[in-house]
């Protein structure tokens, strides 16, 4: 039942089917993180933590590095990641 499953990784996120959103707070512009290829590009092992992972993207509008993550998973599952 408990098995204290943390999903921190790219390769975790998408084996327990959670998404990641990124939102660019210089020009609001958002959109849902294709994970497959991000874990192509950076590894699947990466941390999808966001000061991890934020400080990797740029925003492919305004060019910003002031970018937000947010956890978009489907299912609720309040312990899908470390506090800190
Ligand atoms: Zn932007």
């Amino acid at each position: 039942m408990s098995r204290g499953i943390v999903i921190d990784s790219i390769r975790s996120m998408i084996d327990y089917d959670h998404n990641l959103t990124a939102h660019c707070n210089a020009c609001r512009h958002h959109c849902r993180l294709d994970l497959e290829a991000l874990g192509r590009r950076l590894g699947f092992e990466h941390s999808t933590l966001a000061r991890a992972l934020a400080p990797k993207l740029v925003c492919s509008k305004c060019g910003s590095k002031n970018i937000a993550l947010i956890n978009s998973d489907g299912a609720a599952d309040r312990k899908k990641f470390h506090a800190g």
